[in-house]
């Protein structure tokens, strides 16, 4: 469509970047560009109508850069998952494994409750390790899913696969 050759247009591949053999994908065109990150936002918005939404989840750092407006578009209230150490209060923590190492992710507990569901806004899926365990989070803290929606999807790293258990039903959507 019109609109997916607007945002593929706005994305700049970055080699060797962070490490040598990544291609890196880049969004800070896209977000320069007013009619790309208008475009980007409302279909991101019209995926949490679509999925029947009550809140917003955005991952670090730049899941935060494009779920705030998808909230505020879609009429829905915006959740911060932060890396671990970041948010003041209550939180819950969950552990997930990285290609070296592990990585841990928190979200204060006392923001999802029982009857919401959430959609996961990020940028980019690569392993689908980060959105998984931001699932585990949602539903850790009692709240349903709605489901996941990214810009873009890495097929060859198989994210999609990971996150099928978590997902439990509720659709992936890669613009
Ligand atoms: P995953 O956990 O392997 O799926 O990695 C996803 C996380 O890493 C997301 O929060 C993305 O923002 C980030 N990420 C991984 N690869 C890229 C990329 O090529 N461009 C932008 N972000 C990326």
């Amino acid at each position: 469509t019109d609109i997916e050759e607007l945002l593929l247009s706005r994305i700049r591949d970055v080699a060797d970047y962070p490490e040598p053999g990544v291609m890196f994908k880049d969004i800070t065109p896209l977000l320069a560009d007013p009619a790309a990150f208008t475009a980007l936002t409302g279909a991101l918005a019209d995926v949490a109508a679509r999925t029947g939404a009550t809140k917003v989840v955005g991952l670090e750092a730049r899941g935060f850069i494009l779920g705030a407006p998808v909230a505020l578009r879609a009429g829905l209230g915006f959740i911060p998952v932060r890396k671990a150490g970041k948010l003041p209060g209550a939180t819950l923590r969950q552990a997930y494994d990285l290609e070296y190492g592990t990585a841990e992710i928190e979200v204060h507990a006392e923001d999802l409750t029982d009857g919401d569901r959430v959609l996961v806004v990020d940028d980019v899926l690569a392993t689908g390790g980060t959105a998984e365990a931001s699932l585990e989070l949602i539903r850790r803290a009692g709240a349903g899913v709605a489901g996941v929606a990214v810009l873009m999807e890495l097929a060859f790293l198989n994210g999609r696969v990971r996150l099928e258990p978590a997902l439990a039903g509720a659709p992936l959507e890669a613009l």
